[in-house]
C-alpha cells in the first residue's frame, strides 16, 4: 500500500519518526538488548518528540492523526529496535480501556498524562494459570465501601514496574464466567499493589515483563471501567485494536532484517561474486520482501478501517489476520536473514540474531497465533458465502 495515501501532515510525522529511529534509536538497540535494562532514555526521547501523542486524539493532547499513522510509527521504530517499538504499542494497549470504556471524568484524569508520555501504561489480563483461556482468571475484586478490594496476581505483564497506570481485569462475580469479569484502572502507587519480580527473556530484553501481586488492594469504585461484569468484553475489544500494534512490531522487525540482509548480500562475496547474485540467495531476498509487502497490505488496511470508522465487529477478523500474518512473517523472514548472513548471522556483532530472537514473542503475546487462527475461523463461520450455498 503506497505511503502516498497519507496526508502531508502524516507524511511529515512518519518522516520524523523514521529519522529519530535511524539516528537516535538504532545506535542504542544492541546495548538495550545486551544490558536487559529498560531504555528510559528512549522513553524520554519519545516524550520530548511527542511520539506518545500519535496514539491519542487532539482532545487529550495527542496529534489526532489516526491509527494507520500510529501503526507506521511502531513499524518504523521496530525496524531498528523491537524493544523501543513496544513503548508505543503498550502505551496504546494500556490506554485503550480508558479510550473505549472510560467516563469523561476518567478520560480527563488520565488520558492527557498518557498522551504526553508523562505516565506509561500497562495491560494486565494474563495470570499464571490463565493465558489463552483468560476467562479462567482467579484474581478477584470484592465491592466494599466506595472501593473494590483486589486480591490475586497477574503474570507476564509488559511495563511492570515502569508503568504508572495498569488496566487490570478481575472477577467481581466468580460464579458468572465471562460475565463475572470487570476492568479497573489501578495506579502504581495504590497500597496493596506490588511488582513481585521481573522475568529474564529470550528477546525484547529491555522491555520489563513482570508479575503483579494484589493483596487487599483498595481501588476506588470510580476506577471501574465500564459496568461491572463488562470486563471480558472490554478486554477483547481492546485486543482487537491493540493486536495490530504487535503486527506492526513484527512487520518492522521483518523489514529491518530484510534491509540488513540485502545490504549484506550485496557486499559479501563467495565464488567470485556477491552472494546476492547467487540465485538461491536472491530468491530468499525476493520472498522476504514479498512477504513483508503482503503483511503491510493487511496491516495498513486495518489502520484504514479504523480511521474510516469501521464498527467493532468488522475489526476482529482484520485485526487477527494482520497479527497472524505479520508476526509469522517476522519469524520466517528473520530466520532467513540469519541464514543469508551465514556464520555472521549467528553472532551478536550483527543485528539479525537479535531480530530473530525479538521476532519470536510477536507470535505469542496479545493472543498466540494459534488463538488468532481460531478467531479468524470463528469469524469466517459467521459469514455467509452465498455462491457456495447455492451449489449445495
Ligand atoms: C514477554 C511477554 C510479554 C507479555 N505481555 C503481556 C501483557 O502486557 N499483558 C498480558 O495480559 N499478558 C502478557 N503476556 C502474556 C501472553 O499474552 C500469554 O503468554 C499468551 O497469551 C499465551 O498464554 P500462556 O502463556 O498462558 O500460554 P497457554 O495459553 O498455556 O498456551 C500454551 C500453548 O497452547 C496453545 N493453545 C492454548 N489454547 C489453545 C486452543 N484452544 N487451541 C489451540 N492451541 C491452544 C497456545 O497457542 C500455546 O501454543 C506476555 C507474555 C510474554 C512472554
Amino acid at each position: 500500500m503506497p505511503y502516498e495515501l497519507l496526508s502531508e501532515e502524516q507524511r511529515e510525522l512518519r518522516d520524523l519518526v523514521r529519522t529519530l529511529a535511524r539516528e537516535r534509536v538504532a545506535p542504542r538497540a544492541a546495548e538495550i538488548d545486551e544490558s536487559h535494562e529498560f531504555p528510559w532514555d528512549i522513553a524520554e526521547l519519545f516524550r520530548e518528540h511527542g511520539l506518545y501523542g500519535l496514539l491519542f486524539d487532539e482532545e487529550w493532547g495527542g496529534t489526532g492523526t489516526g491509527t494507520l499513522l500510529s501503526l507506521i510509527a511502531i513499524e518504523e521504530i521496530a525496524k531498528v529496535c523491537a524493544t523501543s517499538s513496544l513503548l508505543l504499542a503498550v502505551q496504546e494497549l494500556g490506554s485503550l480501556g480508558l479510550k473505549l470504556a472510560g467516563t469523561q471524568e476518567q478520560k480527563e484524569r488520565y488520558l492527557p498524562k498518557l498522551a504526553s508520555g508523562e505516565w506509561l501504561a500497562a495491560y494486565a489480563l494474563t495470570e499464571a494459570g490463565s493465558g489463552s483461556d483468560s476467562a479462567a482468571m482467579r484474581t478477584t475484586a470484592r465491592r466494599g465501601d466506595g472501593a473494590y478490594v483486589l486480591d490475586g496476581g497477574k503474570r507476564f505483564i509488559t511495563n511492570a514496574g515502569v508503568a504508572k497506570l495498569y488496566t487490570v481485569f478481575a472477577k467481581t462475580d466468580p460464579e458468572a464466567g465471562h460475565d463475572g469479569i470487570s476492568a479497573f484502572v489501578v495506579e502504581a502507587d495504590t497500597p496493596g499493589f506490588e511488582v513481585a519480580r521481573l522475568e529474564p527473556k529470550m528477546g525484547i530484553a529491555g522491555s520489563t515483563t513482570g508479575e503483579l501481586v494484589f493483596d487487599g488492594c483498595r481501588v476506588p469504585a470510580d476506577n471501574l471501567l465500564g459496568e461491572e461484569g463488562e470486563g471480558f468484553r472490554i478486554a477483547m475489544r481492546i485486543l482487537d485494536r491493540s493486536r495490530p500494534g504487535v503486527a506492526a512490531q513484527g512487520l518492522g522487525i521483518a523489514q529491518g532484517a530484510t534491509d540488513y540482509a540485502l545490504e549484506y548480500a550485496k557486499h559479501r562475496e563467495t565464488m567470485g561474486k556477491p552472494i546476492a547474485q547467487h540465485q538461491l540467495i536472491a530468491a530468499k531476498l525476493a520472498d522476504m520482501e514479498t512477504k513483508c509487502e503482503a503483511a503491510r497490505g493487511l496491516l495498513y488496511r486495518f489502520g484504514q478501517m479504523v480511521d474510516g470508522g469501521a464498527a467493532d465487529e468488522e475489526l476482529t477478523k482484520a485485526s487477527a489476520m494482520a497479527k497472524l500474518y505479520c508476526t509469522d512473517v517476522a519469524m520466517e523472514v528473520t530466520t532467513e536473514a540469519v541464514q543469508i548472513l551465514g556464520g555472521y548471522g549467528y553472532i551478536k556483532e550483527y543485528p539479525v540474531e537479535r531480530m530473530m530472537r525479538d521476532a519470536k514473542i510477536t507470535q505469542i503475546y496479545e493472543g498466540t497465533n494459534e488463538i488468532q487462527r481460531l478467531v479468524i475461523a470463528r469469524e469466517m463461520l459467521k459469514e455467509t458465502r452465498a455462491f457456495l450455498l447455492a451449489e449445495v
